[in-house]
């Protein structure tokens, strides 16, 4: 095959809020081979990563992602990979690259599946799609008592497990940190499992961090995510090492497999999170899963978007049965519920699975989708760059 088009939609929200949910637009890639078509999305900022997809030749390390995807043969899983390297190459300066590259590789193993009638999973060489448990992924309230409101109806929905993050925790004081944490496990109960997403909120700054950990401890809080920002291996490794119980988890902002794996080797963590919309795709994730797998570390997704992306998070480690959570979006905004035509829904047992149908499993749903589609055009100098394409099947 051939691929003749990659298709990019921004997608969006009546309204976009000044909140940490990345639910609040999508941009949608849809990629075509020789009348083969596959799905993908893209993490962040769907603007941005429309441009570096048509932006004009800066110099030679900043060619348009196009250049390198266009015409490209596609064939094997090892043509995906060889496509996405010419990107990272040809594009190596254009910092958005990754991000984009990411939904059209997703696009990619899509279309394979779809033409080989077999799951994403099963090309990575998966030989069955483990169920995961899935945690309830929210924001932190306002207040504890809205957050223990939160809790309490994640487990009346039937979730086992449950993560708080965001809002306010890192930005008031250790003991309003502390109630947050406490008033989540008293909402969830003490059987359920509970971790805590600081969002980078403490920067570089160990010692503030660290005074967060004995309210974490008593809370039996399973991880604390990203007390850092994502480089900052030597504030995670100096964290992990005044941690007793608790286990530090990062990797959601690695934008190659190689910054993943420096937070495995370096960084002291205990938990990998990687989002398969960023990291530059599939192929980059499952590499990650396997350098976790051999250094003990355990391999989660990221994903707080639609259940394309959901699915696309969970082919890298569907083989993996030791790797058992699942980052499961519950607070995501109608256009991402409303992005596929089924869902990957939780199982009566409480859990969840890669889909066993072809590609990603699952079907966009254009019609809904039509209702957020926002019309963007780029000119430069009188050319049109790119035009809001017809959105079809
Ligand atoms: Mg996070």
């Amino acid at each position: 095959m051939r691929i003749d088009s990659v298709d990019l939609f921004y997608l969006r929200m009546p309204q976009v809020l000044d909140i940490g949910d990345g639910s609040q637009d999508m941009l949608l890639v849809r990629a075509e081979a020789d009348g083969n078509v596959g799905w993908g999305e893209c993490e962040a900022s769907p603007l941005t990563s429309i441009a570096s997809f048509v932006a004009p030749l800066s110099h030679s390390a900043c060619h348009p992602v196009a250049a390198s995807v266009l015409g490209q043969r596609l064939d094997h899983a090892d043509d995906i990979a060889r496509i996405s390297a010419e990107v990272r190459a040809a594009s190596l300066d254009l910092l958005q690259t990754d991000h984009t590259l990411s939904g059209i590789e997703i696009a990619l193993w899509d279309l394979l599946g779809r033409v080989r009638e077999q799951p994403v999973w099963q090309l990575l060489g998966h030989r069955r799609s483990f169920p995961k448990t899935p945690y309830a992924s929210s924001l932190f309230g306002d207040d504890p008592q809205e957050t223990l409101e939160k809790a309490a109806a994640v487990r009346r929905a039937g979730y086992r497990a449950a993560k708080f993050g965001w809002g306010p925790y890192g930005t008031t004081s250790v003991q309003g940190d502390a109630d947050q944490v406490h008033a989540a496990r008293e909402g969830l109960g003490e059987d359920g499992v509970l971790l805590v997403d600081a969002g980078t909120v403490f920067g570089e700054d160990v010692d503030a961090a660290a005074l967060r950990l004995p309210a974490l401890e008593q809370a039996d809080v399973g991880w604390l995510e990203e007390p850092f920002t994502s480089g900052a291996l030597r504030s995670y490794r100096s964290l992990a090492a005044r941690s007793a119980t608790v286990r530090l988890a990062a990797g959601e902002g690695a934008h190659n497999p190689s910054l993943a794996e420096h937070l495995i080797d370096h960084g002291g963590i205990g938990f990998v999170q990687i989002d398969t919309g960023r990291i530059g795709g599939i192929g980059p994730a499952a590499r990650v899963a396997r350098h976790a797998r051999a250094a003990g570390v355990a391999f989660v997704n990221h994903t707080f978007t639609s259940h394309l992306a959901l699915s696309a998070a969970l082919q890298p480690y569907a083989g993996a049965q030791a790797d058992r959570l699942c980052e499961y979006p519950v607070e995501a905004k109608p256009l991402a519920r409303d992005a596929t035509t089924t869902r990957i829904e939780v199982d009566a047992d409480g859990t969840v699975a890669a889909p066993d149908a072809p590609g990603l499993g699952l079907e966009p749903d254009l019609e809904a989708l039509r209702g957020y589609l926002v019309d963007v055009e780029i000119t430069v100098g009188g050319n049109t760059l790119y035009r809001t394409p017809e959105l079809r099947p």
